[in-house]
């Protein structure tokens, strides 16, 4: 590809290895920042690339400004002042960004940036960090068709699928109601296997059965039997930030006017696991909410 100068800002859990995948493609020159610097230091030791001393320091030369930060409001804040985005960032150039977001947010963001002449994608993320290690992360786009073809090869560094979903606030959109479904089938999962652990049915041979029958899914498949199952529970997504995405999601089926009873549950049930587990624990650990309602665990 045409060389790009690309800046990146927000190295968390997944911001982190998609940023490291930029770093190691060719043509790219990559700039970094995050709030916390020493993550940012540790970056740069580890995958090389300019460790920048704020927003408007990555951004300044770059063609395309990336962001993955908790949500759309914290991108927001990153825009105005003399150290943010719009200081140093020139016509024509584009910020996409990867936060899972809200859709009015990311359309507030598009308009001011458009007033200097700036392009803006919401351009969300599935696929999880070994996903993002992997450079096959699925990213879902909304905004201008030609801008999103202009800055694919970019996007290509850490993306397998890459699909343009509509205008601004589209990709937010799909996003939270992916990760909705995410949240039902983990808690549906959850309270199936409860019940049949008590009934005397082993959560091994439960999910075996399941996994070749109708009620399959990603938590069925995947998530239970590595991480419930082993009582393993790594931390790689906050259930803090499945908690906000459903809450989107349940907010776009209202805003819409969709009766919407199961996603206004399902996030009631999210805010209810974020408020008892903590800002840290991992979306998976909701599962130690219904063991402890039922006094079972599912092991
Ligand atoms: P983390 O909580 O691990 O990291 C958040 C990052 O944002 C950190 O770099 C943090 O900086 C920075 N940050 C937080 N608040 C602010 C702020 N106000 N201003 C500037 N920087 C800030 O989150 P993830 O990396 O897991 O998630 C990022 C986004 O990607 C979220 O929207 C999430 O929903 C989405 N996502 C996450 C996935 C995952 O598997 N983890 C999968 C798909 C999407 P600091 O180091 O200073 O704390």
């Amino acid at each position: 590809m045409a060389s790009r100068t690309v800046a990146f800002l927000g190295l968390g859990a997944i911001g982190r290895p998609m940023a490291a995948r930029l770093a190691h493609a060719s043509g790219i020159t990559l700039a970094v920042w995050n709030r916390t610097a020493e993550r940012a230091q540790s970056f740069g030791r580890e995958h090389g690339g300019r460790v920048a001393a704020s927003p408007a320091d990555a951004a300044r030369g770059a063609d395309v400004v990336i962001t993955c930060l908790p949500v759309s409001a914290d991108v927001e804040s990153l825009l105005e002042g003399d150290a943010g985005l719009l200081a140093s960032m020139a016509r024509g150039a584009a910020l996409v960004d990867c936060t899972s977001g809200d859709p009015a947010t990311s359309r507030r963001i598009a308009a001011r940036l458009a007033e200097q002449g700036i392009g803006f994608l919401d351009a969300p993320v599935s696929g999880g960090t070994s996903g993002a290690e992997q450079g096959t992360l699925t990213v879902m786009v909304g905004g201008d068709a030609a801008l999103l073809e202009g800055v694919r090869p970019v996007l290509e560094a850490f993306g397998k699928k890459i699909v343009h979903c509509g205008p601004v606030g589209a990709g937010d959109a799909l996003k939270s109601v992916n990760n909705a479904l995410l949240a039902v089938n983990v808690w549906s999962t959850g309270e199936g296997l409860a019940a049949l652990a008590k009934a005397g049915v082993r959560p091994e041979v439960a999910l075996d059965v399941i996994n070749a029958s109708s009620g399959r899914s990603n938590a069925s498949m995947n998530l239970f039997p590595e991480r419930v199952l082993t009582r393993a529970f790594p931390r790689t997504f906050r259930v803090a930030l499945l908690d906000k995405d459903v809450g989107i999601a349940a907010g776009v089926a209202r805003e819409q006017k969709v009766p919407s009873p199961l996603l206004q549950l399902t996030a009631e049930l999210f805010r209810l696991a974020h408020v008892e587990l903590g800002e840290e624990a991992d979306h998976v650990e909701a599962v130690k909410l219904i063991e402890r309602w039922a006094q079972q665990e599912i092991a």
